[in-house]
């Protein structure tokens, strides 16, 4: 459970260019600022609580969590069960774990953890790969965290177990696993406390395809449409001349620019990140990081980010416009913080502002954005601590720069917007760290987060006409 949310996951928004609807060649971007939408969001239906009652769904197929005595006994037999009914036998080996730790386990949390064979949930996770024995983790993960929940645990005598279970199973190093279960640890909490799912719907939903198809009502929702005729198709449009008219887009996403990436440190670290001077020391000449970057586990450092949009900006100096999809920050989700964050996105923004000066930029968020990665709490979670409105209301200011002021109540909301670039030509930007399974402010509520899905089928339907599409 734990080790699911350190896998990366980056979300890009689709695009499809239509640049043979204008009619002169090469147009100009022709900024025209958007009039106010017709949608006031505040307005429309959304859905603001989420499912904290403790009922059970009439239609629900699996048991929840609350079922059974909450023993020990009862506990272990559930992981038992979980071992059982999973697949992938070759794979599945009782896991020794080296005794002599010092650590004292309830004997059936040792039992438990004999069910898994850790290292493989490790190396799986780290390469984004789900497959069953991963699945099989998180339900027992998850199990676990709930006994231990239920059985009236602190929040931080459940974090540093947490972070015992993870340095002593050398899932990571002692640091990263402290880092992991301190900055991940309390909100996952929160969430896990509130929820009234099984570990089998938990991790259907956290790790999707791998770990079973388990219906869960609680995230079945309905959009509306607005009682507008729908557009005629595009396989309906004449495909483009070659001489058609067009546009110079430069997409940019995925930076990853880490300000301690240091040349000549350790590439071949043991954590999630390495090339930096706290990686350690380089084993042998060859696993010294390089000049520009390297392939291994490391960022990008600054110098190849600045080549990079030089040698765009000289090389290219007819771009018309950018679009911006984000993942700014470095991968050392283990100790991230939000200001750390919000200094990276506000540097690089200055920086892609002196390097393309007058270009209009469409940018759209990452999700590694927000500290802790993934975490997008939606607008229902307003408790100050955890609202998300520390990022979205610096992403408003940032984003302003290119973005006209209509925009405004859409990003401080949740990170999304429609401009209208030219007649003709609207540009929509989607968050899809609502749609993002690593989110587990999701497992609270998943109906249309921010109401950001009926704000996007409106957008389309109530603004499209045969001559308005979008990007
Ligand atoms: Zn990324």
């Amino acid at each position: 459970m734990i080790l699911a949310l350190l896998a990366v996951l980056s979300m890009v928004t689709e695009v499809a260019a239509l640049p043979f609807l204008f009619t002169r060649f090469r147009p100009q971007i022709n900024w025209t600022q958007p009039r106010m939408e017709r949608w006031v969001i505040e307005e429309q239906p959304r859905s603001i609580e989420p499912h904290l009652d403790l009922v059970n769904h009439p239609n629900r197929t699996h048991s929840a969590a609350t079922s059974g005595d909450g023993s020990d006994a009862e506990f272990l037999q559930r992981l038992v069960s979980i071992r059982h009914n999973q697949t992938s036998k070759s794979r599945m080996l009782w896991y020794d774990v080296g005794s002599g730790d010092g650590l004292v386990y309830p004997p059936f949390v040792d039992k438990a953890l004999k069910l898994l064979n850790l290292k493989q949930v490790a190396f799986e996770i780290e390469n984004s790969v789900m497959s069953k024995v991963t699945c099989t983790a998180c339900r027992a993960g998850s199990g676990m965290l709930q006994h231990q929940i239920q059985s009236g645990k602190t929040d931080a005598e459940l974090i540093r177990m947490i972070s015992d279970y993870c340095t002593n199973l050398n899932i990571q190093s002692a640091r990263v696993c402290q880092g992991v279960a301190q900055l991940f640890g309390s909100e996952l909490i929160y969430v896990i406390k509130r929820v009234n799912l099984s570990p089998d719907e938990l991790c259907s939903f956290i790790i999707g395809d791998g770990c079973g198809d388990v219906y869960n009502p609680y995230h079945e929702w309905e959009v509306i449409f607005p009682p507008v005729p729908k557009p005629p198709r595009l396989a309906d449009l004449p495909i483009p001349l070659e001489a058609a008219p067009f546009f110079k887009v430069l997409h940019i996403s995925d930076t990853h620019y880490d300000p301690h990436y240091a040349e000549g440190s350790n590439a071949d670290c043991n954590e999630p990140l390495c090339c930096r001077l706290s990686s350690g020391r380089p084993a042998t000449p060859n696993a010294a990081a390089g000049k520009w970057g390297d392939y291994r586990k490391c960022d990008t450092p600054k110098r190849t980010v600045d080549h990079m949009l030089e040698h765009i900006a000289e090389t290219h100096k007819d771009i018309d416009y950018i679009l911006w999809t984000g993942d700014l920050p470095p991968h050392d989700v283990w100790n991230q913080t939000k200001e750390e964050n919000l200094a990276i996105i506000k540097e690089t923004v200055k920086q892609m502002v002196e390097k393309f000066p007058g270009i209009p930029i469409f940018p759209a968020l990452g999700n590694h954005e927000s500290a802790p990665v993934n975490s997008f709490p939606p607008p229902y979670v307003n408790q100050v601590d955890i609202s998300i409105s520390w990022l979205y209301d610096e992403l408003d200011i940032q984003w302003r720069r290119w973005l006209p002021q209509s925009v405004t109540h859409t990003v401080r909301r949740g990170a999304f917007y429609s401009v209208l670039v030219r007649p003709g030509f609207r540009i929509i930007s989607l968050n899809m760290n609502y749609c993002n399974n690593k989110n587990w402010w999701l497992l609270l509520n998943s109906t249309d987060p921010a109401t950001e899905l009926q704000w996007f089928i409106t957008s389309c339907r109530v603004q499209s006409s045969p001559m308005r599409r979008f990007m």
